[in-house]
């Protein structure tokens, strides 16, 4: 946990970095975060409308000029991703950063009532789309002198949770993901892998699990980025298979 880390403005200069989900939520602030320390940041995310308003705000505050790229999980083909590697390959030539964030809940619900679709739908956005990204990614990745991929975890991606479902065996699937290909790149050490764990944080989505939860008691996404900071930028190099966590486990429950 890299909470008291503090980012040199210049951290992430001249770095291209993609946040997937970044027009909300802890993806929007990492975004402005990233742009804030000077990376080019592409945008991609499935409201567009979201999208400009982070894009204007890098923009109003001085930050190099970012890129929008639309994209639902949800219905994206794999020609989609390859699209996308050949567009990111022509305006950037090579990717150093990518930041997997988006994701859907799904419902918090016993198992026996979990509706198949939208299992498979949560599957889709949380695990199957963000692995063959990477893959259409990897070359772009390669070419980067010093890439990091952040994969987004959850604490029930590390301890299934009665009726979290489909969102909690996604997490488990990304944890697996990121370790089978942080091994299978051990000997490329300027490409580095980790998974990292928000913990609770003041957004949407924690709303819709904890609807009954004030949300004053909560770390907000600006409070957890020292740590989504540290592991995207150089002072993590070398780095690689490890799981984060981007605040300390909560004392209350
Ligand atoms: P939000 O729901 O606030 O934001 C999620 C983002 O993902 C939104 O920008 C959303 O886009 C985007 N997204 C959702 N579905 C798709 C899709 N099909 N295609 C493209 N983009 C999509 O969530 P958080 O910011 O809270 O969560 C960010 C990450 O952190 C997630 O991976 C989540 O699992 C994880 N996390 C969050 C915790 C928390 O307490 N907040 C705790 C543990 C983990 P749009 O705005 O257009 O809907």
């Amino acid at each position: 946990c890299k909470i008291d880390y503090q980012a040199p403005p210049d951290l992430l200069a001249n770095r291209v970095i993609l946040v997937t989900g970044a027009g909300d939520g802890i993806g929007r602030t990492a975004a402005l975060s990233y742009a804030r320390h000077g990376a080019t940041v592409i945008l991609l995310g499935r409201t567009i409308k979201k999208l400009e308003r982070v894009y204007d705000e890098i923009e109003a505050a001085g930050g190099p000029q970012p890129a929008i790229f639309p994209l639902n999980f949800e219905g994206a083909s794999l020609a989609d991703f390859h699209d996308m590697a050949l567009t990111l390959e022509k305006e950037f030539g090579r990717l150093d950063g990518l930041l997997h964030n988006a994701s859907l809940l799904g419902r918090i619900t016993p198992f026996a009532q979990y509706d198949p679709e939208l299992w498979e739908q949560v599957m889709q956005v949380n695990i199957n789309g963000p692995i063959w990204m990477t893959q259409a990614l990897l070359p772009l990745l390669e070419k980067s002198e010093d890439a990091s991929v952040i994969f987004t975890s959850s604490s029930v991606g590390r301890k299934g949770r009665a009726y979290w479902g489909a969102y909690s065996v996604s997490k488990f699937a990304t944890e697996g993901f990121m370790e089978v290909l942080a091994d299978e790149l051990e000997s490329q050490p300027h490409l580095r892998v980790n998974t990292l764990n928000p913990g609770a944080t003041r957004t949407q989505m924690r709303r819709s699990a904890y609807p009954g939860e004030d949300p004053a008691t909560l770390r907000t996404p600006e409070d957890i980025m020292p740590t989504y900071l540290w592991l995207m930028g150089p002072e993590s190099a070398g780095v690689s298979g490890q799981k984060f966590d981007a605040q300390p486990p909560r004392v209350s429950a």
